[in-house]
């Protein structure tokens, strides 16, 4: 076994002096994630990854040497969400080097990026061709495509066209060996023809590198396909119920998502907008003093024959079951005041950042958790019980707590559910109360069994291991038939 500093020598030796520190300051600040304090364990050596313009990177060279050491291996992508955390130690690979668009194809509508580019810098560069990524997430500059792929992204848009994942036509991959496989539309790169489409002529594996946390290849190159776009053809919107009125929220939402009208809808309830109003952000005799969900819903049209219609769906889909327009929220959370100070006119959601929602929540309460999660649309309303329950048992269901649910509504008629609290993190009994708010969430939802996206599956119990039957055995031996010596992302999927 190696000692660290005959580590650090050989990994300085092929990436350069530069790019490697064992500084405990550098490690405790590439530790941090949003998952705050949950996952504490340090790196034992930082190495950052920088691709050349003439598209060389050291990735295979350190996996290489990784393996033939037995040194584990975890890629960090941008802000993290704590699947990054290096469980065991090791090398914690800073992917932001690796930042380059490489091809941006208008033709059949591709783009080529490599692993450790921003998802901000992606949509920078597509617009310079009248294209867009149809799944814009609240994340701002703060996260990377191969994390993304890699953790299940989502974004705005999720509601058409799924995750970031389901974009993915192609992926080229560094195995543990140092080996690199191409996949899907990049396996024909090389062609005459390129790359167009995901299938190729042999079983799909493209699967087995997304929603992986790394864990069993480090992505170099991403192939995403994207739609035409242009900001204009987004319309924002904002429909308002009452608390007794959730079954036909769910009824609505479900005939939104199957009449295949709307580009996206979110859901939200009043806690998200409480301290906005208190602040003053919002004019509150434009909202329903009895409006409790909030659905921010987008339409994507083209010119306004086609607006007309989808508007027209919308609408009647929402009035007939009780729903109100706000255009207040419409207009300062997601329109032209939002936009005014977002990225170039396009959306940017503004969790964080001096006006975000969740900056000005954060400004009153705490720090927030956060449990994400899918399950059917049709289970809304004994869900959204459920956690009021809970929060209501436990102590937090008040404005200091502000435990509200932020939510994509999905293409697969599901819901992508973030059960919030915010808590004071100093605060002994309130950290108790929100553990105990936790557990019972697991409880409820595990049973039921939704599948869990953030932020990693290994907090979760054994249960969501156990209810996969042979496929977790199966995963298992895939993972020793790529990496026999476990060393990327240990213990991110494992049980316990
Ligand atoms: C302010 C903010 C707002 C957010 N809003 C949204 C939102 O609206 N929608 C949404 O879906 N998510 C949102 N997120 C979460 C976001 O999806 C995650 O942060 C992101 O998916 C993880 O990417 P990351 O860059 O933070 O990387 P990390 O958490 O560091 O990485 C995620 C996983 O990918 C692995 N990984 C990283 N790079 C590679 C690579 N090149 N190859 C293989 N594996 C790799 C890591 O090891 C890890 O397992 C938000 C996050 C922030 C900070």
């Amino acid at each position: 076994m190696l000692s660290l500093e005959e580590i650090v020598a050989a990994l300085k030796e092929i990436v350069g002096p530069r790019f490697v520190s064992a500084n405990p300051v550098d490690r405790i600040n590439y530790q941090h994630t949003l998952a705050y304090g949950a996952f504490r364990s340090l790196p034992d050596v930082v190495v950052r990854v920088e691709s050349g313009d003439d598209g060389r990177h050291p990735l295979c060279e350190i996996l290489r040497f990784a393996n033939e050491h037995r040194i584990p291996v975890v890629a960090k992508g941008g802000v993290g969400m704590g699947i990054s955390s290096p469980l065991k130690g090791g090398i914690l690979l800073d992917m932001l080097g690796m930042d380059k668009v490489l091809a941006v194809n208008p033709a059949l509508q591709y783009v080529i990026a490599e692993g450790g580019a921003s998802v901000y810098s992606i949509h920078y560069a597509l617009r310079e061709h009248g294209l867009m990524l149809p799944n814009y997430g609240s994340y701002g500059p703060a996260v990377i495509i191969g994390a993304m792929v890699n953790k299940g992204g989502v974004g705005y848009g999720m509601t058409r066209y799924g995750y970031i994942a389901d974009l993915v036509i192609g992926l080229e991959v560094v195995l543990p060996d140092g080996r690199v496989v191409r996949l899907g539309a990049l396996a024909n790169d090389g062609t005459e023809f390129g790359p167009f489409q995901k299938w190729i002529h042999l079983p799909d594996l493209l699967g087995l590198f997304t929603l992986a946390a790394g864990s069993l290849g480090i992505i170099s190159k991403v192939c995403l396909r994207a739609i035409e776009g242009r900001r204009e053809w987004l319309h924002d919107y904002c429909y308002s119920f009452r608390r007794d009125q959730l079954e036909q929220v769910q009824e609505a939402l479900l005939r939104l998502v199957k009449g295949e009208v709307v580009f996206d809808i979110h859901f939200t309830d009043r806690w998200q907008y409480h301290w906005p109003m208190e602040e003053g952000l919002y004019d509150e005799a434009k909202i329903p003093a009895d409006g409790w969900f909030f659905l921010k819903t987008v339409l994507f049209a083209r010119d306004s024959e086609e607006l007309a219609y989808k508007e027209r769906r919308m609408k009647t889909i929402y009035e007939e079951r009780g729903g109100i327009e706000v255009a207040e929220i419409a207009d300062k959370a997601m329109g032209a005041e939002a936009q005014r100070r977002g990225l170039h006119g396009w959306p940017d959601y503004h969790i964080m950042g001096p006006d975000g929602w969740c900056s000005t929540v954060v400004r009153h309460t705490g720090m927030f958790a956060v449990t994400s999660k899918m399950y059917p649309l049709t289970f809304l309303k004994e869900m959204y019980d459920l956690d009021e329950a809970a929060k209501r048992e436990c102590g937090l269901w008040d404005a200091e707590h502000s435990p509200q649910h932020d939510s994509y509504v999905t293409r697969d008629l599901a819901i992508k559910e973030e059960y919030f609290v915010f808590y004071n993190p100093y605060d002994e009994q309130d950290v108790a109360k929100l553990r105990r708010w936790m557990g019972k969430v697991h409880e409820f939802c595990n049973k039921k069994g939704v599948i869990w996206t953030a932020p990693t599956l290994a907090t979760k119990g054994p249960f969501p291991f156990e209810r996969l039957g042979n496929l977790y055995d199966l995963i298992k031996e895939i993972k020793y038939l790529i990496d026999p010596n476990n060393i990327l992302n240990p213990g991110a999927l494992a049980q316990g």
